[in-house]
């Protein structure tokens, strides 16, 4: 059996909490499956602030070069919001993690269990069946990372900011890579959104789009879909996507209003996966959960410890290969909050329990 060697970097507020509940979990599904683990915990975001004077330390960046993913809590808050917003945790931790290890491809499930339609915004006749979809986010291009990226000061004493939203081809060729191979594992069907009426990147990423997949593979069935229209699809019938592909900024806005519909930010996890290989041949990656460090509930035990934990799932299955483990857990987090154990977040008139309770559910059904 392998050693999984992976970095800890649970970050700020509540991001130790439930990574100290997703840690628990995974040492438990080690112990019976007879794997191990090599992990070191590391300081990120505002806790490298504090005690490196950075919010991405050099040992925590050799650390994570050193591993074959990385299991991320998240970063930043009130404490840290007065930094110039260069130095600020998400921006100096998340970003430069992103860019140094090419983490290109965000995938990131939006699930909503039947049991739980309730938590959702939507009405439940719309969902009955819950939510079962993927979004895939280009991660390291478009308007986040093009050049210039300016603010300057003009001679009539106006003030101009400039971003560029840059895209090559590979670069989407890349995405839709990650993008086939999901829909392939589902049910062979990828909708590509853009703004091709009006940006020049997505003229190029539609065209792409369509060249490529009709070459390379297709055994998909393809459509296309503008971004304004596909938000206003997503809150009207989700389920009509099975995966989605967008850019890096309609991937941004996309994604979380994918997560408010699917009910509960507790519920949501992600995988940044890299144009790399770990050590055992797989996509190094990053995984973490869809939301942030809710200042608001820390400290206060009650956090919902559920996207943390599938963040696990989707480490074990993209960076290790172990798909039978990474699909028990989902399980076991399935059984759990189906059985009624659920944190205020998902609560809804139901028993809410606080973090580690909710962990004990998880654990009790693996
Ligand atoms: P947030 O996601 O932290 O919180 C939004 C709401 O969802 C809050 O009411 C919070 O209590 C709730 N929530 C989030 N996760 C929850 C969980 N596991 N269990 C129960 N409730 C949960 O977003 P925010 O308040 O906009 O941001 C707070 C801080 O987090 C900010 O500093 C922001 O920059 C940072 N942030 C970091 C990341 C990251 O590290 N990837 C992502 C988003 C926000």
């Amino acid at each position: 059996m392998p050693t999984l060697k992976f970095a800890v970097l649970p970050g700020d507020y509540i991001g130790p909490e439930v990574m100290t509940e997703a840690l628990r979990v995974l040492d438990l599904v080690a112990r019976q499956e007879g794997f191990s683990l090599d992990y070191t915990i590391a300081d990120v975001g505002g806790a490298g602030i504090d005690r490196h004077g950075k919010a991405l330390p050099d040992s925590t960046l050799k650390l994570c070069e050193q591993a074959d993913a990385i299991l991320f809590g998240s970063v930043g808050g009130p404490k840290w919001e007065k930094l110039p917003p260069k130095e600020q945790p998400e921006r100096a931790a998340l970003l430069p993690l992103r860019k140094h290890f090419t983490l290109f491809a965000n995938i990131r499930p939006g699930l909503l269990y039947r049991e739980l339609t309730d938590a959702s915004p939507l009405k439940s006749e719309r969902i009955p069946d819950g939510i079962d979809i993927v979004c895939i986010r280009e991660l390291t291009g478009g308007l986040y990372f093009g050049q210039p990226k300016t603010t300057t000061k003009l001679e009539d004493g106006d003030e101009l900011s400039v971003d560029t939203m840059v895209y090559r081809r590979s670069e989407i060729e890349r995405i839709l890579r990650t993008a086939i191979d999901t829909a392939r594992s589902r049910k062979k069907k990828l909708c590509s959104i853009d703004k091709a009426n009006v940006l020049e990147t997505s003229v190029l990423w539609r065209r792409t789009a369509t060249e490529y997949v009709a070459k390379q593979a297709p055994d998909i069935e393809l459509s296309h879909m503008y971004v304004d229209n596909a938000a206003m699809q997503l809150v009207r019938s989700p389920n009509q996507f099975d995966v989605f592909v967008t850019e890096n900024m309609f991937g941004d806005i996309l994604s979380d209003e994918m997560a408010c519909v699917c009910g509960s930010l507790g519920m949501l996890s992600s995988a940044s996966l890299g144009a790399g290989k770990n050590s055992l041949g797989l996509p190094f990656g990053l995984f973490e959960p869809a939301g942030g460090t809710a200042p608001d509930i820390a400290g206060k035990g009650i956090a919902n410890p559920c996207a943390q934990i599938l963040s696990v799932a989707l480490m074990l299955r993209y960076s290790f290969g172990l798909e039978k483990t990474a699909a028990r857990i989902e399980s076991a987090v399935r059984k759990a909050v189906s059985s009624g154990t659920r944190t205020s977040d998902i609560s809804f008139g139901k028993t809410s329990v606080g973090t580690k309770a909710m962990t004990d559910a998880i654990i009790a059904s693996l």
